[in-house]
């Protein structure tokens, strides 16, 4: 973690809502005082001369922006195995991951060094580390909060996330950064809702769907149950529980593989040595590019740049990139489908399993198998959130809360009564 000396030494109005507030950042969004080097070796010692659109707005908001945590490097992977700077362990368990690839933001909550920390999100890098560290962790509607200041890696599916010891800290911190700004083209301009006063609303007339395509008959009856628990105190509280269906659901993983890649092999393009990234010398310019990238960016980032550009080569473009694209309208259509029938949220579980221990898994296609239940919501845009909903052999496994786009004031709702009707069964 790097930490900003000076970074409380402005004075904040106490009735700022994070007045003295200390708050954590992933190294991939700006911040002027600290570095943004994004986990990786080719912007190492790299400051930003600006700060991010939510970097300023947590430092109007009274909050004492004082450290950056470690990423999966530029933000692939989800276990935080795949920085330059080493792995970041688990709180909860220091001989397993906390997920990725924001898992030092979910650290830094996890052992009570911060209340909030903001983390990015392109295919669950909030939710996924929230689940596996018993937090509250947040991806809000695409364009609900700008992207200006994030360093990209895959600009249709990247959003800024929030996590929060409770679900209650998560709504304060995704307040304070919600809204319009003209500098990022796809931010929308809406009116952001007031999500604390969510805090103990009635239940009463909620529809929460259960995807059946979420439970498939190989996950854990442990995570079906403790998901069941979760419906069933909701029903409680007085909401309706039906079954639904996502059809296109199991296309997400091979769909988010191809547009992820593709994307980022475009936004990455630009660390050449030249325009950003520590320059190596080579052989001519050529070898000068060469040796730049291939020595400054890690084997995973390596691997998605090379799938990427092979997605989008002449010739493949249509047969991968093109059909992605439109299998993710079908992915986008079942959850405009599903809110149309009347349903305010989907339940489903965060992750298939717990947090797995440091090194277990090796095979890449495995890893990104723990996206399984998370990717849809970037690919649509929806927002979503994971809550702690009870321990496997003692670690923590979220739920997770889907709603319809700009709809987070709902999914707060059931979040709020969720923690609530849990109570100390989420984390035991
Ligand atoms: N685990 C996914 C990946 O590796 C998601 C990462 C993210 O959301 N930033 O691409």
């Amino acid at each position: 973690m790097h930490q900003d000396a000076d970074a409380a030494s402005a004075p904040t109005d106490a009735r700022a809502p994070l007045a003295g507030v200390p708050v954590a950042l992933k190294l991939n969004i700006a911040t002027t005082a600290m570095p943004t080097d994004c986990g990786s070796r080719i912007l190492e010692g790299y400051v930003s001369p600006y700060e991010a659109t939510v970097t300023r707005k947590l430092r109007a908001a009274g909050a004492v922006v004082f450290a950056k945590t470690n990423m999966d490097e530029f933000a692939m992977g989800s276990s935080n195995e795949h920085s330059a700077w080493g792995p970041v362990r688990n709180p909860v368990d220091p001989e397993r991951v906390p997920g990725g690839s924001s898992g030092g933001s979910a650290a830094a909550v996890a052992a009570g060094i911060v209340r909030i920390a903001l983390g990015s999100e392109t295919g669950g890098s909030v939710r996924q580390p929230a689940s596996f560290c018993g937090l509250t962790g947040v991806k809000p509607t695409y364009g609900r909060v700008p992207r200006y200041g994030l360093v990209a890696f895959a600009s249709s599916l990247d959003h800024v996330a929030v996590f929060g010891k409770e679900v209650d800290d998560a709504a304060l911190g995704l307040q304070v950064i919600a809204g319009h700004d003209p500098r990022d083209a796809t931010s929308v301009d809406r009116p952001v809702p007031d999500y604390r006063a969510e805090a103990g609303k009635p239940l009463k007339g909620l529809v929460v769907g259960r995807p059946r395509e979420y439970f498939p008959s190989s996950l854990d009856p442990r995570v079906v149950e403790l998901c069941d628990r979760a419906l069933d105190r909701l029903k409680a509280q007085g909401a309706e529980v039906r079954d639904v269906s996502l059809p296109n659901t199991d296309l997400a993983i091979p769909v988010y593989y191809i547009i992820a890649p593709a994307e980022a092999s475009s936004n990455l393009a630009r660390f050449d040595g030249v325009r950003y990234g520590a320059r190596r010398t080579g052989d001519g310019l050529a070898g000068m590019y060469e040796a730049t990238r291939s020595r400054g960016f890690g084997p995973e980032v390596t691997r998605r740049i090379l799938l990427g550009t092979y997605v989008l080569s002449a010739g493949y473009y249509d047969a991968y990139y093109r059909r992605a694209q439109e299998v993710r309208e079908l992915i986008t259509r079942d959850f405009a489908n599903v809110f149309a029938s009347g349903v305010h949220v989907l339940l489903t579980p965060t992750t298939p399993t717990p947090a797995f221990r440091i090194g277990a898994v090796s095979d890449p296609y495995a890893m990104y198998l723990n996206d399984i239940f998370t990717a849809t919501a970037n690919l649509a845009g929806v927002p979503a959130m994971s809550v702690p909903m009870g321990l496997i052999e003692g670690l923590p496994i979220g739920a997770q809360l889907i709603a319809n786009h700009f709809d987070e004031s709902t999914m707060f709702r059931a979040a709020y009564a969720l923690e609530r009707a849990l109570g100390a069964e989420a984390h035991s």
